[in-house]
């Protein structure tokens, strides 16, 4: 399994990380993708990709929670991450605690998407109460070989689709989906096993049994579990589908 969103370098994992990568590859975990959010957070992803190298995976970017007065300084210091990252992320764009810099979040999500087509990198999408402004963007940044993760996926399975117009985008799947009356349940239902990937988003977003607590790789697995029940499939079925998704985006696909 390949954990395509985790963020192994948050203080959560400082006590005990040595053990939560054990675990993680205990339970069949391979590679993990290690999004960035801002300056304050690099040094510890720095620290924490050189500490289990051909396992973590960097990702660069500016997060859109991080975006505010001084999101120009961001972005340039996020351009002077790129070197050495399979994605460009987190990006995109999040209206659910405050719309105060949506207008810079949006041109830095632009500017972002054209690291991306430059690098030829796929993109790890946020995005939360912001959909119409995410497809306004994609539809104007679109570019042929634009693709990458919508993640954490929170939308409809027709917004997937609408985005997927512009580009091509894999759903991220995590701890959601096995939260009871999850919505997502039915989105997914909707989505072929070839669209999705898995991640934890850890230490947040923790899947059922474990909900509340500290989430970390290793529980990638009650994720594949529970979206092998949700689509009544083998959860072998849904490993096989999801690593071979995400080894394509992040490590085989090239389009030079
Ligand atoms: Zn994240």
């Amino acid at each position: 399994m390949i954990d395509t969103h985790v963020h192994l370098y948050d203080q959560a994992f400082d006590p005990d990380r040595d053990l939560v990568v054990a675990r993680a590859k205990q339970a069949g975990v391979s590679h993990c993708i290690l999004p960035a959010i801002d300056k304050s957070t690099f040094r510890a992803q720095a620290v924490c990709l050189e500490l289990y190298p051909g396992f973590c995976h960097k990702a660069s970017g500016l997060h859109p929670t991080s975006i505010g007065r001084d999101y120009r300084q961001e972005l340039d210091f996020a351009y002077s991450t790129l070197q050495g990252a399979v994605a460009i992320g987190e990006v995109g764009l999040d209206a659910y605690w405050s719309r105060e810099y949506m207008s810079e979040q949006i041109l830095a999500l632009e500017e972002q998407v054209q690291w991306a087509r430059e690098l030829d990198l796929p993109l790890i999408i946020h995005s939360r109460s912001s959909f119409p402004e995410l497809l306004a963007t994609l539809k104007k940044c679109s570019y042929p070989g634009m693709r990458g993760i919508l993640h954490a996926w929170s939308g409809s399975a027709e917004i997937f689709r609408e985005a997927n117009r512009y580009g091509h985008f894999l759903m991220g799947i995590g701890g959601v989906i096995t939260y009871r009356n999850a919505r997502l349940a039915g989105v997914v239902k909707e989505i072929d096993l070839t669209e999705i990937v898995l991640e934890t988003d850890a230490p947040w977003l923790s899947p059922v049994p474990f909900r509340g607590q500290r989430n970390e790789s290793a529980y990638l697995e009650n994720i594949a579990r529970e979206l092998a029940r949700v689509r009544d499939v083998n959860p072998e079925t849904v490993i096989e589908h999801t690593t071979q998704n995400a080894l394509s985006l992040f490590f085989l696909e090239k389009h030079e």
